[in-house]
C-alpha cells in the first residue's frame, strides 16, 4: 500500500485515545505516525528489507504497550504507538501486491523481507498493488472520518494524505511508464540508490 495509506492507518490505530486517553493522544498520534511511515525509509537501499521487520516489530510491540499501559507517560506510550504502527505497516505490506514496477501485473512473489526466516513473504495482494483503486478506497474510508475526528496538524498530515494519495493513484501507472527513463539520467555514482525496479 502507498505511504499515505500507512500514515493514515497508523493514526487511526492512535485515534481512540484522543477519547480514552486525551493526554497522551499526542504522543500516540505521534508516535503511531512515524512508526506507520518509518519501514519506508528503506525505499531507496533494499525496500521492504532493510527497515521492514514483519516478526520483531510485533515481538516489540507487545511489552511496549503492557509498558505504556502501566506507566502511561507519554515518552512510553509514543514508543508503544511507534511498534504497532511498524508493525501494522510491515503486516499490511504482505496483504499489498509485490515489489515489482508494474505491480498490478502480479509477477512478483516478494512482499516483505522476513529476517528471522530468513526469506521473501508472499503477497497476498487484497489490495491489489501500491496505488490501486482498493488503495484509494481504504485511505479514503479511514481518512474522512479522520478528518472530523482529528483536529490541529493532525488533521492537515490526512488532508495532506489524502490529496497526495489521490493524486498518485491517479498517476500510478504513468509514473510506472517514464520511472526508467527519468532514472536513466541518474549519475552513475548515485544509482546505486536507485531501486532495482526502477533501473533501466
Ligand atoms: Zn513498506
Amino acid at each position: 500500500m502507498m505511504l499515505p495509506t500507512h500514515a493514515v492507518v497508523g493514526l487511526a490505530l492512535a485515534a481512540p485515545l484522543t477519547v480514552i486517553a486525551p493526554d497522551v493522544s499526542t504522543a500516540a498520534l505521534t508516535g503511531a505516525l512515524l512508526g506507520s511511515v518509518f519501514p519506508d525509509l528503506d525505499l531507496y537501499s533494499g525496500h521492504r528489507r532493510t527497515l521492514h521487520y514483519p516478526v520483531i516489530y510485533p515481538l516489540l510491540a507487545a511489552p511496549a504497550v503492557i509498558a505504556a499501559a502501566v506507566v502511561t507517560t507519554p515518552l512510553a506510550v509514543g514508543l508503544a504507538a511507534f511498534l504497532v504502527g511498524a508493525a501494522v505497516h510491515c503486516r499490511m505490506d504482505r496483504y499489498g501486491g509485490g515489489l515489482e514496477l508494474r505491480p498490478w501485473e502480479g509477477t512478483s512473489e516478494r512482499a516483505v523481507y522476513d529476517h528471522v526466516r530468513g526469506r521473501w513473504r508472499r503477497p497476498k495482494r487484497w489490495i491489489k498493488y501500491d496505488g490501486s483503486p482498493g488503495d484509494l478506497l481504504l485511505l479514503a474510508s479511514l481518512g474522512v472520518p479522520l478528518l472530523i475526528v482529528l483536529d490541529g496538524p493532525f488533521r492537515l498530515i490526512v488532508a495532506a494524505c489524502l490529496v497526495v494519495g489521490t493524486t498518485y493513484v491517479v498517476l500510478r501507472r504513468r509514473l510506472a511508464a517514464i520511472a526508467p527513463t527519468v532514472f536513466a539520467y541518474v549519475p552513475d555514482r548515485l544509482a546505486q540508490y536507485v531501486p532495482e525496479r526502477y533501473r533501466p
